[in-house]
């Protein structure tokens, strides 16, 4: 498709080592990568910004028929084809990711701290229940046979048993279901801001993979050997979905 030979490489990060002639926006020693669909820059669709669909100069750019990246330097015809990428610096982005999911968790957990607050609160209720009853009791007692103070005990601690019954039997596991699901649903969090540092710090992105994968529950976690296949796309990793 392209005369041969030319040198391979068209995904190209790197730092501007030196200008041509009349080139402004740049400066050597900045960061960047290359956008590597090189147009003729006149046509409809260049001027359009797609010059990925080039009508006159076709498809083609550095490692795509033009000379590429596997090699020390590359020669980039215009400043437009330059994207900055800034120089990241790794703790810096780990840091600033971290924060951004502790204010998402803290969130996310809240409706299920109020719940649990309403859970902590019912025996408290329960009790307040128990100490109107004997107090009511107390009231009647003079005189009264003891199948009357018995029923009003027994109301009394029907109270009590209501308050406990409600908080750790319904308000309180709803709670902890609550808040467990909103952990679960931070996990792809997780696992993006894990793959997308350890890209940064350099890591190959086969490895930078294999940490995200490490933070998934077990129960949900794709073996490695699964989750090396579906990235070669020869298999769906079906337990890693939904
Ligand atoms: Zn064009």
């Amino acid at each position: 498709m392209w005369p041969l030979p030319f040198t391979l490489g068209h995904e190209i990060t790197g730092w501007v080592e030196a200008l041509g002639d009349g080139v402004s926006g740049v400066a050597p020693g900045d960061a960047a990568a290359v956008y590597c669909a090189w147009g003729c820059g006149a046509c409809e669709n260049c001027r359009r910004g797609s010059e990925n669909y080039c009508s006159s100069a076709g498809m083609r750019g550095p490692g795509l028929g033009l000379e590429g990246a596997m090699a020390s330097h590359v020669i980039v015809p215009n400043a437009r084809y330059l994207v900055p990428t800034g120089n990241l610096d790794p703790h810096e982005l780990e840091s600033l990711l971290e924060t951004e999911l502790e204010t998402h968790h803290h969130e996310a957990a809240e409706p299920a701290h109020a719940m649990q607050k309403v859970a902590d609160a019912l025996p408290g209720f329960g009790i307040v229940a128990a100490v109107l009853g004997i107090v009511d009791t107390m009231a009647s007692i003079e005189g009264a046979d003891t199948a009357t103070i018995g029923h009003k005990v027994a109301a009394a601690l029907v109270g009590t048993f209501l308050g406990i019954l409600v908080a750790y039997g319904f308000v309180g596991p709803i709670a902890a279901a609550m808040e467990q699901r909103a952990n679960e649903d931070s996990k792809p969090f997780e696992l993006v801001k894990m793959a997308f540092v350890a890209s940064v710090r350099g890591y190959a992105p086969p490895v930078a993979i294999e940490f995200a994968r490490k933070l998934l529950f077990a129960g949900i976690r794709p073996s490695f050997a699964d989750l090396e296949a579906h990235l070669k796309g020869k298999t769906r990793v079906e337990s890693a979905i939904g």
